[in-house]
């Protein structure tokens, strides 16, 4: 007898070519197949991560499924299908929305996010799958199937947030892109990375939100052994849209030759918005960047650093040593 889960990845192969045959074949689909052009993806790029569309009703993948033998309680098992409120039955999880499938880094599909073609108060702009026997979201990047063979030759991946900032990075030719789904990134997805490269650069949304992600997910990779490299793109852009806006060229050149070892992204970070002319300044400073320097094993490289803040602040090297061996003493 087949295990659940393979029926249920069965179950998700079947929806990615529906929803796919509805995008490419289907009056349905044209409003899809509109909003991708309007976004400028292009046809091969759609065909590589096989984006389809949910038409707007309310059983149509579920019948579909069902007449292929699924039953219903696996459709829900699935995600792809909700079970009826008020009377027997079920109805789709997506509808009306363009549907990126979610693969393993076998070339599974584990799941779905679907985007709404326009802004809306009552529903949110990205659904994604539950989770399901097949389908966790802390172990999954998206578009690492496409990407972990450059990613190995190639020693790095580039970490987004969102489905269209990987999707525009391939079809610009960025080919080492996956993204985290959502924000902040887990010790497993920290782990997937590591085991294809030793090195991950990370291009957030340059947002409140972004940042937040960024430096939560930061220490993540580290602590996992990735050197971590910080891209920083212009207020309020994310890597789909600085490509498009920018071209691959300044991609290359202005983002990623010019993102920040970890260390100093954090170190500018703790000197935003405050004034370090002043003495409370200064100390707020201090206090935030000494545990930072205090992880840094070489010392070569820690005495760097004091130098730099040293000469950056006015105070002598000797004071920053000693609030550096008072944190090392309480915390060591
Ligand atoms: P787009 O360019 O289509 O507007 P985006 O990727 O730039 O999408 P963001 O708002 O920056 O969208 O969010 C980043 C990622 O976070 C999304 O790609 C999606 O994976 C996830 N996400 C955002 N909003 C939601 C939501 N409401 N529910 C679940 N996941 C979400
Ligand atoms: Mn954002
Ligand atoms: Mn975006
Ligand atoms: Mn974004």
């Amino acid at each position: 007898e087949m295990q659940e889960r393979e029926i249920i990845k069965k179950a998700n192969k079947y929806a990615a070519n529906f929803f796919r045959y509805v995008l490419m074949n289907t009056e349905t689909g044209k409003s899809g197949r509109k909003y991708l052009a309007d976004r400028k993806i292009d046809k091969q790029t759609m065909a590589d991560f096989f984006i389809g569309y949910a038409p707007d009703n309310w059983t149509g993948l579920s019948d579909f499924l069902k007449k292929k033998g699924f039953t219903e309680e696996l459709l829900v098992k699935a995600g792809l299908s909700n079970r009826r409120k008020y009377r027997e039955g079920v109805y789709d999880r997506f509808r009306g929305r363009v549907i990126f499938p979610i693969y393993n880094q076998r070339g599974e599909v584990i799941g779905f996010g679907g985007r709404l073609l326009e802004e809306s108060e009552k529903q949110p702009k990205y659904l994604n799958s539950p989770e399901t026997p097949v389908f966790n979201k802390r172990l999954s990047l998206y578009g690492l199937n496409l990407a972990f063979k450059t990613i190995r030759k190639e020693n790095h991946a580039l970490v987004m947030e969102g489905y269209t900032d990987v999707i525009t990075a391939h079809q610009f030719g960025v080919n080492t892109a996956v993204a985290s789904l959502g924000t902040s990134l887990t010790e497993e997805q920290a782990k997937l990375i590591r085991n294809n490269a030793s090195k991950a650069y990370i291009a957030f949304d340059a947002d409140a939100a972004g940042e937040t992600a960024t430096l939560r997910g930061l220490e993540i990779l580290q602590s996992k052994g990735l050197d971590v490299l910080i891209c920083q793109l212009p207020e309020s852009y994310d890597p789909d849209e600085y490509l498009k806006n920018y071209g691959l060229e300044n991609f290359q050149k202005k983002i990623l030759d010019t993102a920040l070892p970890l260390t100093e992204y954090q170190i500018r970070q703790a000197a935003k918005n405050k004034n370090l002319s002043t003495i409370e300044g200064k100390k707020q400073y201090v206090t935030e960047i000494i545990p930072i320097i205090s992880k840094i094993d070489n010392a070569v490289e820690r005495e760097e650093y004091l130098n730099q803040v040293s000469e950056q602040l006015g105070i002598s090297q000797e004071a920053l040593n000693s609030e550096l061996m008072k944190y090392f003493r309480k915390n060591y």
